[in-house]
């Protein structure tokens, strides 16, 4: 059981490009009330209940309480965009460093499409710097966002750093939705 339907966008995304394996390291963003985090914690064996597959790690964090769940770290009321929320991930992680950065953020709508759109890509962008700090390389980031015009900004930052970047809209997402992923 899912805590969440946005589950399934997961599911149907890493189904199709394998971004989760056993043994990763993973940082979910934004991951209230807990689904995604779920599913990696399944994916990556975080909770070792596959005894002969390597054992991985799972590190969520949302501005939101998130229920505890086996196999996961969460950090509650934490801002990924504070510094100080950054350095405790780094802490967190074994090594400090991830093989995976998912994040399913989004800032609270305001509902005028445009202003909401710049603040996910804003969010998103934040996340491409945590990426070089975090991010070992070969490493992914799978990123939502609503589709605007600034999005070949973060598109072009992406192809910057990475050597592959995809554009997802999972059938799993409303079909009026905006909702658009990159996996880079
Ligand atoms: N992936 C989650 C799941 O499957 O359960 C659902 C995520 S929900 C669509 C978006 C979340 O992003 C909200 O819980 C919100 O609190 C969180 N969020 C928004 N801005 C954030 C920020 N700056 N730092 C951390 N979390 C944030």
């Amino acid at each position: 059981n899912y805590r969440c339907r946005s589950a399934f966008k997961l599911l149907e995304i890493d189904k199709k490009h394998y971004i989760l394996c056993q043994g990763h390291i993973v940082v979910d963003c934004g991951a209230a009330p807990g689904a995604w985090s779920q599913v990696a914690v399944q994916r990556v064996n975080s909770a070792g209940l596959d005894s002969n597959a390597s054992v991985g790690f799972v590190v969520g964090v949302d501005l939101q309480r998130i229920t505890p769940l086996d196999g996961a770290f969460f950090l509650s009321n934490a801002d990924i965009t504070d510094p100080a929320t950054q350095d405790k991930i780094k802490d967190i992680l074994p090594g400090g460093m991830a093989d995976v950065i998912l994040s399913d953020m989004a800032p609270n709508a305001t509902g005028v499409r445009d202003l909401d759109h710049r603040k996910i890509v804003g969010m998103c962008l934040t996340l491409v710097d945590l990426a070089h700090s975090i991010l070992r390389p070969g490493g992914t980031l799978l990123c939502k966002l609503w589709d605007g015009s600034e999005s070949t900004v973060l598109r072009n930052k992406l192809v910057q750093c990475f050597s592959s970047v995809k554009t997802l809209k999972p059938q799993a997402s409303r079909k009026e939705s905006s909702e658009t992923f990159y996996l880079a």
